[in-house]
């Protein structure tokens, strides 16, 4: 039997509850994804067996929680394939970009210096980088899509110049599940010495990152979107960019030395880790790639990319459905509006309602990319996405559901 067939289902307790009477259906993956067993109970180890504060005591307890955060440091390094010491604990994707904002922008952009983002990025990848034009007075600059929906590559080379200094764009797109050509815009920005951040909330969990291949400058994503806790995430950095920023934020953990007349700072990653970190969190999420790696992957991305496939092949033969960017190369996530007879659209909240009230779980509304919303010209979209243990029937419960949703909306 395929490791994939419903099986997986069993290791995560939540998807054995109901939702409106009817056994949760859960396509909401992109927004978070459930957390397995081996999650909850390494949660519940580390606050009742080893909790202590970190880094900072002789303590017995204190040097148990230290090793186990460190471990978690290295497995994320491993899975990776980066080192220890550019791996730096946020509290999310978000958290990360607003830190490198802050960090980078403070070192390395001046009045008139430009930044370049795409039109479909999720607000996190947008508001940091606006807050520091606006602080700098700089530039942020939008590669525009194709009539595809797909980033216009042609369009992105002729915006890079001598002003630009940064360009962070996401590998998968969290609305459109579109897989960006992020080694393209890598090899057209380096060519140019310009470095680039990789919003990879996405496509870690979905798809295997190597940061040394990729040869991205920076990697963001968050732990709760791959089957880890809440409240935790990853920046990576290039240790040679690393060493060059200024820390993002001050306080504990984060210095060598603090004297009134000169604070000195600590080794990577720690200058940019202020404060007590999430130990518990970072233990826990070394369980869930552990979880993952032991499926594998390559092999999870590809149970995924067949669910994605046949969502699109479901979903299209209902009438008056519109797939954005249908078969378009995609990780985890399809997008899509259903329409009246007389050409109206059927807001996405009514559908995402009905779907709720029969136990299956999608999002709707702008998914925190309004530019990119607005570009489609709707009020948002409904959006399925898939995690590793969601099954074929999955889909056909969501595409029932959906025939049902649009009989009493039309
Ligand atoms: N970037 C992308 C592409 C996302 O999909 C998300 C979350 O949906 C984020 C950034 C923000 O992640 P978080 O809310 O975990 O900080």
């Amino acid at each position: 039997m395929d490791k994939f067939d419903g099986m997986r289902k069993e290791d995560f307790p939540i998807l054995s509850e109901s939702v409106h009477g009817r056994k949760l259906v859960y396509l909401d993956n992109a927004a978070t994804t459930q957390k397995p067993q081996v999650v909850l109970d390494a949660i519940v180890e580390g606050y009742s067996k080893w909790n202590a504060n970190v880094h900072r005591g002789v303590h017995h307890l204190s040097q148990v929680a230290t090793e186990k955060h460190e471990q978690a440091r290295k497995k994320v390094a491993e899975w990776l394939n980066a080192a220890a010491e550019e791996v730096i604990f946020t509290k999310g994707t978000t958290d990360s970009i607003n830190m490198l904002a802050r960090s980078f922008g403070d070192a390395m952009v001046n009045e008139g210096d430009e930044i370049i983002v795409s039109q479909l990025e999720h607000h996190s990848n947008i508001v940091p980088w606006q807050m520091l034009c606006e602080r700098k007075k700089a530039i942020l600059k939008v590669i525009p899509l194709r009539e595809d929906l797909s980033i216009d590559i042609e369009a992105f080379k002729e915006m890079l110049n001598e002003r630009t200094r940064l360009v962070s764009v996401a590998q998968v797109s969290n609305v459109l599940g579109i897989v960006n050509p992020v080694e393209e815009i890598i090899h057209y920005a380096h060519a140019k010495h310009i470095p680039v951040c990789v919003d990879g909330a996405q496509s870690v969990p979905h798809l295997a990152v190597d940061v040394k291949k990729l040869d991205c400058d920076f990697l963001v994503f968050s732990a709760h979107k791959m089957y880890g806790p809440t409240g935790l995430g990853v920046l990576y950095g290039k240790k040679e960019w690393l060493d060059k920023l200024p820390p993002a934020e001050g306080g504990g953990e984060m210095i060598e030395h603090v004297r009134w007349d000169k604070t000195t700072y600590n080794v990577l990653p720690y200058k940019f880790e202020a404060g007590t970190p999430n130990y518990i969190g970072s233990y826990a999420f070394s369980k869930a790639i552990e979880y993952v790696q032991e499926l594998g992957i390559e092999d999870i991305a590809k149970h995924e990319e067949e669910l994605v496939e046949y969502i699109e092949e479901r979903v299209s033969r209902l009438e008056r459905v519109k797939i954005y960017a249908a078969g378009q190369k995609k990780a985890g996530a399809v997008s899509f509006n259903v329409y009246r007879a007389d050409g109206g659209l059927i807001h996405p909240f009514d559908v995402g309602v009905l779907l709720d009230r029969q136990g299956v779980a999608v999002r709707t509304g702008h998914h925190c990319a309004e530019p990119l919303i607005e570009h489609l010209g709707v009020p948002g979209t409904l959006r399925a996405s898939v995690g590793l243990y969601n099954t074929k029937e999955d889909i056909d419960k969501l595409v029932a559901a959906l025939e049902r949703a649009i009989m009493m909306l039309e």
